[in-house]
């Protein structure tokens, strides 16, 4: 996962909630685009988002402590955590929901295509990407009957072609449109 994917993520960055410490031990936070947090050093916990964050801690070199976020998923200690879907990981733990994400848009694409596969049979130049603007249902973007082929086996090929898309859109949880759009 490369730094511009991770700046889309909202992060919590400890350093700078350290920043409105003023030697406390107990405190108040305000961060940019979140509500007010709470942090208790005495026992290692932030609150931020109705949400509880541990914290970790090394001897600094100068008689004092060095403070860590540990990461809600696989105990790491760190200095910025990610929000997504409603929790906290660290960088490591985000890139493994990442690509478990990306895991499912292979998933469904790979629906799309058999779905595209179905329809080449008939015409050999078709592509989801030519219907995004006009496309309404379903079964229209189906290519139109060959003279040469049955009608039992082209309805049986766009049923077939029509219940695939439909598994693609259940998915990803989006209308087609959506889908082939983010796709581009
Ligand atoms: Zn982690």
């Amino acid at each position: 996962m490369n730094n511009r994917t991770i700046e889309r993520y909202y992060s919590v960055d400890l350093r700078q909630i350290m920043h409105e410490r003023n030697k406390r031990m107990m405190f108040r936070f305000t961060l940019p685009n979140s509500p007010d947090g709470f942090a208790d050093l005495n026992a290692k916990t932030i609150t931020l988002h109705h949400e509880q964050l541990r914290l970790a801690t090394t001897r600094s070199g100068f008689g004092g402590q060095n403070y860590f976020f540990r990461c809600p998923d696989c105990n790491r200690r760190c200095l910025l955590l990610y929000l997504i879907s409603g929790s906290y990981h660290c960088r490591q733990c985000l890139g493994l929901v990442y690509k478990s994400q990306q895991a499912t848009k292979t998933d469904w694409t790979r629906v799309y295509n058999q779905a595209e596969k179905l329809a080449r049979r008939i015409d050999p130049s078709f592509r989801f990407k030519d219907y995004i603007s006009t496309f309404g249902v379903i079964w229209a973007m189906f290519p139109t009957k060959p003279k040469r082929m049955h009608w039992a086996t082209y309805y049986r090929l766009r049923d077939r072609f029509v219940c695939t898309v439909e598994k693609a859109n259940k998915l990803n949880g989006l209308d087609m449109i959506q889908a082939y759009k983010n796709l581009l």
